[in-house]
C-alpha cells in the first residue's frame, strides 16, 4: 500500500534536533508544531560518520553509509593512486571544499542507486550530490553566482529565500521526487554560533516558509498525496580552540600532504580533514617515502611518533586504527575499545578505562541494540559508526577526531569556523527527522530515510537495489 504520490525533501543543513525542541517549546515554530509533531516531541536520527556535507547526505540519498558509498570525507585520498613523490598534483586525492566538489557524483560507488534515480521526475536545489537529476532540473547548484555571492557577504539567508521561492513555483507541477537544501543554518552556525540569535531565526524564517508551502500543497489539492520530509546531515557544536593538526604532524617529522596545497616531495604524511572535527590521516610505509596501496595496520605504526604524539594533546578525543584480525581500535590516552563485527553482531571490548564512556552491561549488540544502547550517551550509534567508516580504501589509516570544543584545521580556513562537525559527539550526529509519513516507533538513522521515502511512495521500487537502512513506514 501507497500512502503518497510523491516526496519534498527539506534537508535544513546543520539543524540541531534539540534546538528545534528548544524553539517548538517558546512556540516559535508553530507550524512545525501543528503539522509535524506527537505531543510537542521532536523526533531525531542518527547521521553517519563523519557527520559532514557530502559524506552525510549519502545516507538518506543511497541508503549506505558514507563507506559503502565510497566517500568516506570531504577529503580523501585513495593509496592506490595517489602520486606521493610528486610535488604537485592532485591525482588519487579529493577535496569537496571548493571547486573540486561536483566530482562527488562521479566518485559514488556505482552499484548503489540515489532517490534522484529511483523516482524518474527529480529536481534538486543546492545539492551537492545531484547524480541521476537531468541538468536542467538541478536548479540551483553551489558554483552558481548568487552561491558565490552568499560565500563572500555571509549573507546566506538570501540562498534559503531563494530556495524557497523555487519550491512555491514547483508545487502545482507533476514530478516525484524533489530535493532543497536550506544552507543557512549550517553556515550561519559556522559564522556565528549553532545557537546565535542569528541562526535561530533562520530557524523561524524556515517555519514561516513552511506555513506558506503547506497552505500552497493544500490549495492545489496536493498535500494529501505529498509525503514531506525534513532532516539535517549532521548537527554543529560550538568551536572555541583550533588544533592545526597537519602543522603539528609536520612538526614531529612527517613530509605532509594537505589541502589546498602541498610542495614537498616524497610525502610520508597525507592529513585530510571533514567537518573539521574529524581526520583521516594515511601513512607511508617508512619515512623513506615508500607507499603500499593498503591500510596500514595498527602494529605496522608503532615505529612512527604519530600515534602517541596525538594520544598526548588535549584536543585529541580518539585515535582510531584497525588491526590484523580486523578489529577496530578507539584509543584515548586512558584506554583502548576494540570493535569487532561478526556477520550483523557487534563485538565491543575495553582495556583500561572505556574511551567512548559507556558503561555497557554486554560485549555483544546486535545492529539495532548497538543503535539504542548508545543513542542516549555522548556518542549515538558509534559502535556502528566507527566499524563501517573502515569499510571503504578511502578510508585513512588512521582516523582522529577532535574533542567538544575543538576542530583539527587552523590554516586556509576562511573564516574560521565557530562551529564544528564531522565527529561522533552527541550535538554533532543527531539530525531532526519530521515527517508526515506515518513510522513506526523506535530509533531511527538517516540510513532508513531512503527506504522509507520509497516505501511510503511505491514500495516495489526497493527490489534489487543495494541499500543498509530499513523502512520505517508504520502499517498499523
Ligand atoms: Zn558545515
Amino acid at each position: 500500500m501507497s500512502y503518497f504520490d510523491r516526496c519534498l525533501y527539506i534537508l535544513v543543513d546543520g539543524a540541531r534536533p534539540d534546538v528545534i525542541q528548544y524553539l517548538v517549546n517558546q512556540g516559535l515554530l508553530p507550524t512545525i508544531e501543528t503539522f509535524f509533531l506527537k505531543e510537542k516531541k521532536v523526533e531525531s536520527a542518527t547521521t553517519c560518520f563523519p557527520s559532514s556535507t557530502g559524506p552525510a547526505y549519502t545516507p538518506f540519498l543511497t541508503g549506505c553509509y558514507a563507506s559503502t558509498a565510497n566517500v568516506p570525507g570531504s577529503r580523501w585520498i585513495e593509496k592506490e593512486h595517489f602520486p606521493y613523490d610528486k610535488k604537485l598534483s592532485f591525482k588519487g586525492s579529493r577535496s569537496y571544499v571548493g571547486y573540486e566538489a561536483s566530482r562527488i557524483d562521479k566518485d559514488l560507488n556505482p552499484e548503489i542507486s540515489t532517490l534522484f534515480e529511483v523516482f524518474e521526475d527529480s529536481y534538486s536545489w543546492a545539492s551537492p550530490i545531484n547524480r541521476g537529476v537531468p541538468t536542467k532540473r538541478q536548479i540551483g547548484g553551489i558554483t552558481d553566482s548568487l552561491f558565490i555571492f552568499a560565500k563572500i557577504s555571509h549573507y546566506w539567508e538570501v540562498i534559503d529565500a531563494v530556495g524557497f521561492s523555487k519550491i512555491k513555483k514547483l508545487i502545482k507541477g507533476d514530478w516525484e521526487f524533489a530535493f532543497f537544501v536550506f544552507p543557512a543554518v549550517d553556515e550561519l552556525s559556522h559564522n556565528t554560533s549553532p545557537f546565535s540569535k542569528r541562526t535561530l531565526s533562520q530557524y523561524i524564517r524556515l517555519d514561516k516558509y513552511l506555513k506558506h508551502i503547506i497552505s500552497d500543497l493544500k490549495k492545489t489539492g496536493k498535500l494529501e498525496s505529498t509525503a514531506i520530509i525534513i532532516t539535517s546531515d549532521h548537527g554543529l557544536t560550538k568551536t572555541t580552540k583550533h588544533f592545526d593538526l597537519s602543522g603539528f604532524i609536520a612538526n614531529i617529522g612527517e613530509r605532509v600532504f594537505k589541502y589546498p596545497i602541498s610542495f614537498s616531495k616524497k610525502k610520508t604524511c597525507a592529513v585530510l580533514e571533514t567537518g573539521n572535527g574529524m581526520a583521516h590521516l594515511y601513512l607511508s610505509d617508512n619515512m623513506d617515502g615508500k607507499w603500499s596501496p593498503n591500510r596500514l595496520a595498527d602494529s605496522e605504526m608503532i615505529n612512527r611518533a604519530i600515534i602517541p604524539s596525538l594520544l598526548r594533546r588535549q584536543e585529541v578525543d580518539h585515535v582510531l586504527t584497525t588491526n590484523e584480525s580486523g578489529e577496530i581500535l578507539v584509543r584515548n590516552n586512558k584506554g583502548t575499545g576494540y570493535i569487532r563485527k561478526d556477520g550483523s553482531t557487534i563485538h565491543y571490548e575495553v582495556e583500561g578505562e572505556d574511551p567512548l564512556r559507556y558503561d555497557f552491561s554486554s560485549e555483544k549488540f546486535t545492529d539495532y541494540e548497538s543503535l539504542t544502547q548508545t543513542y542516549d550517551g555522548p556518542y549515538p550509534d558509534v559502535l556502528v559508526q566507527y566499524s563501517q567508516i573502515f569499510d571503504s580504501k578511502r578510508t585513512g589509516d588512521i582516523i582522529v577526531t577532535a574533542k567538544l570544543g575543538y576542530d583539527l584545521r587552523k590554516r586556509m580556513e576562511f573564516p574560521l569556523h565557530k562551529a564544528t562537525h564531522g565527529n561522533n559527539l552527541r550535538g554533532q550526529i543527531l539530525v531532526p527527522l519530521l515527517t508526515n509519513i506515518p513510522i513506526s516507533e523506535g530509533k531511527y538513522r538517516t540510513i532508513d530515510v531512503f527506504p522509507t521515502i520509497i516505501d511510503s511512495v511505491d514500495g516495489s521500487r526497493l527490489k534489487g537495489l543495494k541499500y543498509e537502512g530499513r523502512s520505517l513506514v508504520s502499517r498499523k
